[in-house]
């Protein structure tokens, strides 16, 4: 029998990567873990985190103005303090980062800071050192994907939003997913001048057509100027900032160019050939239903591996594989009825399947859908309004797809989530009492199918 290190070896200290060294250390699995940057990965440095304290601070901005319909009179103008949010951020970052370190040192996990490869299956070098373990986890994450176009060299990524100095008076999101979707609407909120361009005929390809141009509508109206079908071919440096020419010819000035372009796994420099590592068509890694790769002794969770990059399925993932080695055994990981948000202002929920989905995979169905002015905005003044959409199987009368915009709705889906796990009907939300007055109850009180 060889001996090893470790039980397990962990290459990512994220979400995915964390939970699954600390787990397999508290079932009395012997652990390493290396992070070649600040623990918690993309989630808590350059991810949902962060992303969310600025969603907030973009959302006092709506308050200060709803508040005079309320009979609020500000003393004077509120004045919007970048440096001091980016500190703010900063210190709660640090403070989370002090918290994963606390979390893996707690469960007795070894952690080795610097970048980490594998020599072979069951060995991983970092700086020089090599560490052995039975079984192998890259939790390595993903990365922003810039596609190749003249003075890219002038645009940000993501992870560069939230440390932008000074704040961009002009703003240029490229992209129609929900990571551009969210700046566009935070920055906006924040008091810049925001452009959208997508190259699509809509935002936010995967989620519910109504909702695409619901959603797009109501950012048009708070503020984004959202251009569709219109594609970024080159950036130059002006004499007052990035200057973008759109493929008609056009020409756009700003302070900063956002290309939120999609993301691809962080599989470079990782030894994966040399350990035999097979990557699938996406350049992922090719796991199988219990997250291992073509190396029996490598698993890989997470953005690097999956479809469904969101940190709760990493985790879930990372849980998979944990219990798989070192707890209760195998298991499947359901990913059907995933809910999820998009910090949009007004925000996106949704769980289960768009309309055409639905359609192409139960048959018929029923439509059942609300558009509404929420009754904060009847004095607020704001012009907002909010979407609910519930598609509903017809054979088994099961709703399998729930679609929200509007105030909380990530709050909101949550909970409907469960229910639609569950199976629940329309009969059953029907005889769902409702909570009043809230913009949720709706969900429980639409009672007439769409034509058609
Ligand atoms: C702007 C943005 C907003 C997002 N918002 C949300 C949201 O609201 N909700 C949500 O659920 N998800 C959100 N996500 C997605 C979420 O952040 C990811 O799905 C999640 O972080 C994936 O976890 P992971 O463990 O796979 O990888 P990560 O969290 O990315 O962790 C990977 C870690 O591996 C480390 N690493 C990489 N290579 C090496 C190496 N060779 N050696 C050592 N360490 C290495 C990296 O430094 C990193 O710390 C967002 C992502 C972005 C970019």
């Amino acid at each position: 029998m060889p001996t090893f290190d470790f039980d397990l070896f962990v290459i990512g200290g994220g979400s995915g990567g964390v939970r699954a060294a600390r787990m397999a250390a508290q079932q009395g699995a012997r652990v390493g873990l290396a992070e070649a940057a600040e623990l918690g990965g993309t989630c808590v440095n350059v991810g949902c985190i962060p992303k969310k304290l600025y969603s907030y601070a973009a959302g006092y901005a709506e308050s200060f103005e709803e508040s005079a319909g309320y009979g609020w009179k500000l003393p004077e103008a509120p004045q919007f303090d970048w440096a001091y949010l980016k500190t703010q951020r900063a210190k709660e970052i640090t403070r989370l980062n002090g918290v994963y370190a606390s979390l893996l040192k707690n469960s007795g996990v070894t952690l080795v800071t610097g970048w980490a490869q594998l020599a072979d299956g069951h060995t991983v070098e970092v700086d020089g050192k090599r560490h052995t373990a039975r079984h192998l986890l890259v939790a390595t994450g993903g990365t922003p994907f810039v596609p190749e176009i003249p003075g890219r060299e002038h645009i940000v990524t993501s992870d560069a939003m939230f440390d932008l100095s000074p704040f961009p008076k002009r703003l240029l999101v490229v992209g129609g997913g929900y990571i551009a979707c969210e700046f566009a609407s935070i920055f906006n909120g924040l008091g810049a001048k925001v452009t959208q361009l997508h190259r699509r005929a809509h935002l936010l390809t995967g989620f519910d057509d109504d909702l695409r141009q619901f959603v797009a509508h109501e950012m048009g109206k708070a503020g984004v100027d959202v251009r569709l079908n219109i594609e970024a071919t080159s950036i130059a440096r002006g004499p007052n900032g990035p200057v973008v020419t759109l493929a008609r010819g056009q020409q756009i000035d700003a302070d900063t160019v956002l290309f939120a372009t999609g993301r691809v796994p962080n599989t470079q420099g990782l030894g994966l050939e040399a350990a035999g590592v097979a990557l699938d068509e996406r350049g992922a890694i090719a796991v199988d239903a219990n997250y291992r790769s073509s190396v029996p002794s490598i698993y890989a969770v997470g953005d690097v591996s999956t479809r469904v990059q969101l940190t709760p399925v990493a985790l879930a993932e990372a849980m998979v594989v944990v219990d798989a080695l070192f707890g209760q055994g195998k298991r499947a990981l359901d990913y059907e009825f995933i809910p999820t948000a998009v910090f949009t202002h007004p925000n996106i929920g949704t769980c289960g399947y768009t309309e055409i989905d639905a359609r192409a995979r139960f048959g018929e169905v029923a439509v059942f859908s609300s558009e509404f002015k929420s009754l904060r905005h009847t004095l607020s003044g704001r012009g907002e309004r909010t979407f609910m959409k519930l598609v509903v199987q017809k054979a088994t009368d099961r709703v399998v797809g729930l679609h929200m915009v509007g105030a909380d709705a990530g709050e909101i889906v949550q909970g409907f989530a469960v229910a639609m796990r569950a199976g629940a009907t329309k009969a059953l939300f029907d005889s769902t009492v409702g909570i009043h007055p809230t913009a949720a109850e709706e969900f429980v009180t639409m009672r007439e199918p769409m034509p058609g």
